[in-house]
């Protein structure tokens, strides 16, 4: 015979469906959002921030600069500007010429 299940039970099982489901879509979520940190990261991996063109990774005396070849800017990574200040006096002036025209 077929013993109709009661409302408790069908609501506990169809709360057991919402909370899979819920676990589900927001590992789904998670999923897209790392993705789509990926794919802009790559996108706007070495490339200038202000005018979007490709960065130049430039060495001078251990110090590594990315260089703009566009617009001329120069971008520091962390921990570079620290770099800079540890290097002598002349340091700077040393810089600006290598990138004088
Ligand atoms: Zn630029």
């Amino acid at each position: 015979m077929h013993v109709k299940p009661s409302n408790n039970e069908e609501e506990y099982f169809a709360r057991q469906e919402v909370s899979r489901r819920r676990k589900v879509a927001e590992e789904r979520h998670s999923a897209f959002i790392s993705e789509d940190r990926e794919r802009e990261r790559n996108l706007h991996l070495m490339k200038c921030p202000k005018c979007g063109m490709e960065l130049e990774e430039i060495n001078f005396a251990d110090v590594r600069i990315d260089k703009c070849f566009s617009c001329h800017g120069l971008w520091l990574d962390k921990g570079e500007l620290e770099a800079i200040r540890g290097q002598d006096s002349g340091f700077m002036e040393r810089l600006s010429s290598l990138f004088r025209q």
